[in-house]
């Protein structure tokens, strides 16, 4: 599992600070009660400097998730894609992982949350492969999780923050003491949601499927990456609500999100995903997609955010 690697600097409310002073007090109203909004983006190193992908899309997820839970955020989306540019260059390192938050500081006694200030917190570190070195070349095993999603319209899933992600660590610690290395979650219907931190898709006769935005699942900017891949492939797409069993017996299967980029599932359950081996489907869209994130493709999209 990835640790933490140190970057110098954190910009915090507007200054850059050092490492080590960006600390929160024990009672901090998002350590008690788990109100830390955030996102999680990559920076490639591409032939033309570090690039940050789809950065505006990632920040105003935050800001909507921000929204939601009533948090003001005195900086416009604006400011907050030149603060994170600034923050890759003044730690002076090119591929890295940034990981925005808003937090709820110290103040309120209770739950309610308004007399705790509202933060803003800009980390970036080196960070390689998620789910395993050889993981988006070979695949991963999978396994259904125990653990359903939250249902829709109790804690919004399409808010990213660190309270949801409490249902991620049972599905993945789950997992992970299983033996595999991923898990995909039932929503409360019984239909798939989502893993632990990927949406998922299927590959059957030659078309691709994803589960729709349904309040059980967060709308992954990988995803939404994906099925606008797919659609420059001219691949058939379908975004429909999809039963476990096609988990056993689709042709391809794959995880996708910004730390698990496309990664390939070659079993589920201990069954194979079709023959075991990286389907041809996945292969076209994953290769695709780290073409245009790490420069070596026209950015038709206009998906990357240069940083000097
Ligand atoms: N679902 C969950 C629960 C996640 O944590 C993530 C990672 N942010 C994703 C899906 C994929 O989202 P994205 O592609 O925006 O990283």
């Amino acid at each position: 599992m990835a640790k933490i690697g140190e970057t110098q600097y954190i910009w915090k409310d507007g200054a850059f600070i050092d490492w080590k002073d960006a600390n929160v007090h024990v009672l901090a109203h998002s350590v008690q009660f788990g109100s830390a909004v955030f996102e999680g983006i990559r920076c490639y190193a591409t032939p033309k400097g570090p690039a940050i992908f789809r950065l505006r899309e990632h920040l105003k997820r935050m800001l909507n998730s921000c929204k939601i839970y009533r948090m003001p955020v005195p900086y416009s989306l604006d400011e907050l894609v030149e603060a994170n540019r600034a923050l890759v260059r003044k730690n002076g390192i090119d591929a890295c992982y940034l990981r925005p938050m808003v937090i709820r500081g110290y103040g309120a006694a209770g739950m309610v949350p308004f007399d705790s200030p509202v933060e803003v917190y800009l980390p970036c570190w080196p960070w390689g492969a998620y789910l395993g070195a050889d993981a988006l070349e070979k695949g991963v095993d999978a396994c259904v999780a125990s653990w359903n999603r939250v249902a829709p319209n109790t804690i919004p899933a399409i808010a990213k923050i660190a309270g949801n992600y409490l249902s991620g660590q049972l599905i993945k610690m789950e997992a992970l003491q299983n033996g595999f290395d991923e898990a995909i979650a039932l929503g409360p219907d019984g239909m798939v949601s989502e893993g632990s931190g990927q949406n998922v898709f299927v590959v059957d006769g030659g078309v691709l499927y994803t589960p729709p935005i349904d309040g059980t699942l967060l709308p992954g900017i990988t995803r939404s990456s994906v099925l606008a891949i797919a659609e420059d492939l001219g691949l058939k797409h379908v975004v429909q609500p999809l039963a476990r069993e096609v988990l056993y017996t689709c042709d391809e299967l794959f995880v996708c999100g910004t730390a698990s980029e496309i990664t390939p599932v070659r079993s589920v359950d201990r069954l194979p995903v079709g023959d075991g081996k990286v389907g041809p489907v996945t292969r076209a869209l994953q290769t695709r997609f780290l073409d245009i994130v790490n420069g070596r493709t026209e950015d038709t999209h206009g998906w990357l955010t240069f940083v000097r």
